[in-house]
């Protein structure tokens, strides 16, 4: 265990889906388990942050917890991976960044069909919305650039081998093609 590469992994403004897409390595998981141990992930339900070798993290930046979590990743991680397109461009979330957040926000709660006592919530619990969804290299500095929506299994497992072998990352051409 103490040679294991320490891995967290985080979904912001994301819909899991990236992580859905790891989870499709299927039976290479077992030997991606005798590389990396999970630390606070979806995959744990680990809340806290140890110190990592590598972070991964899923999602545009939405709110202000969105921001602290980020930065967090950072401080805790010797690399950090933008992992899929919402996490490199801002992605489905950032479609809101057409409207104001003012427009958004009466669009959903006080608009919306078959509202019921209509209201825009006010609860301090409730993370505060930025007024635009930025990409996360807007944040921190981030070391790698995983792409897609989401990247295929096949693409993260050759991410993962490449990395942990120290060699450079190269990518089949059909691991990185999109139409
Ligand atoms: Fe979901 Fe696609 Fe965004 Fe990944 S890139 S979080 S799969 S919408």
């Amino acid at each position: 265990m103490a040679n294991k590469v320490k891995v967290a992994t985080v979904s912001l403004g994301g819909c899991f889906g990236c992580h859905m897409s790891l989870l499709d390595i299927d039976e290479r998981l077992i030997e991606l388990l005798e590389l990396i141990e999970f630390d606070r992930s979806p995959l744990t339900d680990i809340k806290q942050i140890g110190e990592c070798d590598l972070g991964i993290v899923e999602g545009g930046v939405c709110n202000a917890e969105n921001v602290e979590v980020l930065k967090e990743f950072r401080r805790h991680c010797k690399t950090l991976v933008s992992f899929g397109a919402c996490a490199i461009s801002g992605g489905i979330p950032a479609m809101r960044n057409q409207f104001t957040l003012t427009e958004c926000l009466e669009e959903s709660y006080l608009q919306g069909v078959g509202l019921v006592d209509a209201h825009i919530p006010d609860d301090p619990e409730i993370p505060l919305l930025l007024n635009q969804v930025h990409p996360i290299h807007e944040v921190v500095k981030i070391d790698y650039f995983l792409p897609g929506c989401p990247p295929s299994a096949d693409t993260i497992w050759t991410f993962f081998q490449e990395l942990l072998s120290g060699k450079p990352i190269e990518f089949a051409y059909q691991q990185i093609h999109y139409d």
